[in-house]
């Protein structure tokens, strides 16, 4: 039996915000929990050129700044702020874990445990079985885990001469072959691509297997200056305002600098929404062959085969897996319910900041239906309809949370949350004019919005 007051299922970016959170406001005791070596979650697993994709100030936990604040000073993204490596984040949360959580006394880590259901979970290297008692509250930290390429096989058929690998066996190969064919249109995609371009491939030498074309956010407009940050707010309710559909807000949101598209004939349907810098826009769209006959069924030697028709590529090439789902899409539940405490995003996007959140409230209140009221979860997006449902549902969330006083001043204190207004900025001419531009466009935009996600179930 384990003394513990709270069982946090998962050690990645959700389990390790939320335990943060809730061992910095309230005196209780943690087990923390993975079925992985350690933690950190999925970056475990990453492949060896990833990075986040947004700035590192909005990622980790809200105790603890990843990557100091620090502008990038070199290369194509100098100036912005700096986006951690794979290495990075797994060193910092290794840090958490020892400095901040075991140090304290109240959290105790089980690595390489499965949680198997009814209070019990059980250590997959020594078959030991532990049980927490009735008054510990469960946390499911992966309800809403991604699943990467590295853990998940392709989903199409493979020839056994046929030349597949997971993105991560990218950074392995010891031949390079006469053509790349990269199957996926998300993050995993475009990081690989730009990986091959970075690396002296020649664009004609890729050729990109892309079922859906992806709406991207300008990283550039996303980072951790409010006048920027909520001056992109502002642009996009200005935009929703006087959209008259779904394609016309994101192609206003492209003219506002909000969006990015890599294709510009072709209007994309998926808005998963990472963000791309302008000069990754750049590199992708010199990819000349580009493949978009829906999902793979088969991948032969010499062809991938689709459900209707097939395409040639060379006989030698290497087939690049970049498709599995990612982020997850599951129903949106309650994050206080009776079995559990389920984290999910609740400003819109921000799963950590989403997952700080839920720590503090917990550290700070009693009542569950209060809990619940004051942090609705929100959805991650997959299609145009979703993203404005998502903006809608994070944006209400925020104004339910922030009309509390304490957790305002919570919120407005943790980088992690990316609307924070630090104190040293709230004065400034710049910021009051985009609070103005914020205040006079939020609630049409957000009206307009909620009708327009209406107008998609999808
Ligand atoms: C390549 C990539 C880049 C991304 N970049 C960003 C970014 O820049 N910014 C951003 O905000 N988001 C980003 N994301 C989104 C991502 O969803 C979040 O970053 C976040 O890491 C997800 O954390 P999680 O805790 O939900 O999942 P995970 O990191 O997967 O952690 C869940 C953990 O639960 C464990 N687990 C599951 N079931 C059990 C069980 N039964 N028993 C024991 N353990 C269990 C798993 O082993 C896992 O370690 C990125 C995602 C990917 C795939």
């Amino acid at each position: 039996m384990v003394d513990a007051d709270y069982l946090v299922v998962g050690a990645g970016a959700t389990g390790m915000a939320f335990t943060d959170a809730l061992i910095d406001h309230a005196d209780v005791r943690v087990a923390l929990v993975d079925r992985r070596h350690g933690v950190g979650g999925h970056w475990l697993e990453a492949y060896p050129f990833v990075r986040l994709h947004q700035a590192s100030a909005f990622y980790g936990v809200a105790s603890t700044l990843l990557g100091g604040g620090r502008l990038q000073r070199h290369g194509p993204e100098a100036g912005l702020q700096e986006r951690a490596t794979r290495s990075e984040i797994c060193a910092y949360y290794e840090s958490m874990l020892a400095d901040r959580m075991l140090e304290s006394g109240r959290v105790e880590f089980f690595a390489g445990c499965e949680y198997v259901g009814d209070r019990t979970f059980v250590s997959r290297i020594s078959g030991e079985w532990f049980a927490v008692p009735e008054r510990c509250r469960i946390v499911d930290a992966h309800y809403l885990a991604p699943a990467i390429p590295a853990e998940t096989p392709p989903p199409f058929g493979v020839a056994d001469d046929a030349r597949v690998i997971p993105v991560n066996d990218l950074a392995r190969l010891e031949e390079a072959p006469s053509e790349f064919v990269v199957v996926g249109s998300g993050k995993t995609a475009t990081d690989a691509c730009v990986w091959l371009l970075a690396r002296g491939v020649e664009p004609d030498a890729i050729c990109w297997v892309r079922p859906r074309d992806p709406w991207m956010l300008n990283r550039a407009v996303v980072q951790p200056d409010p006048v920027v940050f909520l001056g992109m707010v502002a642009d996009t309710m200005q935009a929703a305002e006087a959209s008259a559909s779904l394609a016309d807000l994101f192609l206003r949101l492209e003219d506002a600098g909000v969006m990015l598209r890599i294709d510009q004939l072709v209007v994309p349907t998926m808005a998963k929404t990472p963000t791309l810098a302008a000069w990754e826009l750049e590199a992708l769209r010199t990819i000349g062959r580009v493949e978009r006959h829906g999902h793979i069924v088969r991948v032969d030697r010499g062809r991938v085969v689709f459900a209707a028709g097939s395409i040639a590529i060379a006989d030698d090439a290497i087939v690049v897996h970049c498709a599995a789902e990612g982020l997850q899409y599951r129903p949106l539940v309650p994050i206080w319910g009776p079995e559990a405490i389920t984290l999910q995003p609740i400003r819109a996007g921000f799963p950590c900041f989403g997952a700080a959140l839920a720590g503090y409230v917990e550290a700070t209140r009693d009542d569950d239906q209060e809990k619940n009221r004051l942090c609705p979860p929100s959805p991650y997006p997959d299609s145009m309809a979703a993203w404005a449902r998502m903006t809608v549902m994070g944006a209400r969330g925020a104004m339910s949370f922030g009309s509390e006083p304490d957790i305002a001043a919570w919120a407005s204190g943790v980088a992690i949350n990316p609307a924070r207004i630090p104190p040293e900025l709230a004065g400034s001419a710049e910021l009051g004019d985009t609070l103005d531009r914020l205040q006079a466009h939020l609630q049409p935009g957000l009206a307009r919005l909620a009708e327009l996600s209406a107008t998609d179930p999808a």
